[in-house]
């Protein structure tokens, strides 16, 4: 019988990977840092998800439950991997509740951080309170709170949403695009539009990135629900001591443009998991030149790292979807179980 395979962390990706491997009959052990299983959509309270419109709690609860329930999965929550020995077929995983655990292999579904706006202080988050972010939109719509400035609890009836916070951002050392912000952000002025129907939303982008079908969103949130999208690089986010003023150029017809608005929000990209560095060293692997967790070989075995029997899933490999983040965990969960059959 072979070894369990070790899957560290517990969102799509690592709950896809965990559940493959242990419907086809392997043994596994998930270990997950946080003490609730589901990844960003769990933890950060996301509310209906693109594409599907299906809200997290109920998609990727499933997803958890259906692990939960599964004999082939030992789950370890509130606990990391502090080391990390042996090699392909035999290694040693020591946890930081001091017991040691044997893999065949390992799936690192370590995932991203949220960019923390307060490193983009010229926008005002941190400064102002009506200035935000999508996941805290995200968490007032799922609380069932709704929408609501925090400064005085009123409903907006303006609403801005800035685009590529934190991504495709070259002085703030952010170059890439987080794929996913463009149709959360239209998502979200839908889902604002549904709930205040008298509050005005607008989008600043820089260019509109709403890839494959998630092009649905946009054009929806334009033509049935009249979000109005403004093509503008920002100057700044001031106040007035009651709304928030966004400065910039509209791009479109070069003019200098100043708006008042009850709300922004910040459209934040998905950096780095913060302790990529830590996880690197740990487990040997190598990081990519932007921090993300390196793929070996991106048309070979699916996952693999620098490190033979060691594999990666979603977006711990770099901005992913919860739709790619599973597709990736079970092509890791595949190239581990092959692994542990060779070895
Ligand atoms: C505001 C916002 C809204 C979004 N909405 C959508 C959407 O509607 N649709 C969509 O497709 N995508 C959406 N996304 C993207 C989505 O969040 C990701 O695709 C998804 O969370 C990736 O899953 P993952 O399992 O790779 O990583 P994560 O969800 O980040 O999960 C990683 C897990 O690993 C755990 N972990 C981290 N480090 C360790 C460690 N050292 N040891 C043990 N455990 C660890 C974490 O606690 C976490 O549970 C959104 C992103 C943002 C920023
Ligand atoms: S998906 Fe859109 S908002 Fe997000 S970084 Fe890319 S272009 Fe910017």
């Amino acid at each position: 019988m072979s070894k369990p395979i070790l899957v560290v962390g517990a969102g799509p990706s690592g709950l896809a990977a965990a559940h493959s491997l242990a419907s086809v009959g392997q043994k596994v052990i998930l270990v997950e840092k946080e003490d609730t299983l589901g990844g960003a959509p769990i933890l950060s309270g996301y509310a209906k998800l693109v594409p599907s419109g299906e809200w997290a709690k109920d998609a990727i609860g499933s997803m958890v439950d259906r692990v939960v329930d599964n004999k082939n999965i030992t789950i370890h929550k509130g606990m990391t991997v502090d080391k990390f020995t042996g090699k392909p077929g035999a290694f040693k995983a020591e946890l930081s509740n001091g017991k040691s655990v044997s893999a065949g292999a390992t799936i690192l579904c370590t995932g991203f951080t949220h960019f923390d706006s307060v490193n983009k202080p010229e926008w005002g988050f941190g400064t102002f309170p009506d200035v935000v972010t999508t996941t805290q939109v995200e968490q007032m719509i799922s609380s069932g709170q709704g929408v609501r400035r925090p400064s005085n609890g009123e409903k907006p009836k303006r609403v801005a949403i800035l685009l590529c916070v934190g991504s495709r951002d070259r002085q703030i050392g952010r170059e890439w695009c987080s794929k996913i912000c463009c149709s959360v952000s239209a998502n979200i002025a839908t889902e604002i539009r549904e709930e205040l129907p008298d509050c005005h939303v607008y989008i600043y982008y820089m260019d509109i990135r709403t890839f494959g079908l998630y092009e649905e969103v946009y054009w929806k949130s334009q033509e049935e629900h009249k979000v109005k999208y403004i093509k503008a690089r920002i100057a700044e986010v001031t106040s007035d001591g009651d709304k928030v003023i966004v400065k910039g150029e509209d791009t479109l017809v070069k003019r200098p443009i100043t708006i008042p608005f009850d709300m922004v929000v910040h459209a934040v990209g998905m950096d780095p998991n913060v302790d990529n560095m830590l996880i690197s060293s740990i487990f040997g692997v190598d990081l990519h030149h932007w921090g993300y967790l390196a793929q070996e070989n991106l048309y070979g075995t699916a996952g693999a790292t620098s490190r033979a029997g060691v594999f990666v899933a979603g977006s711990a490999t770099g901005p992913e979807t919860i739709d790619d983040s599973i597709a990736q965990g079970n092509a890791a969960a595949m190239s581990a179980l092959a692994s542990i059959t060779k070895a």
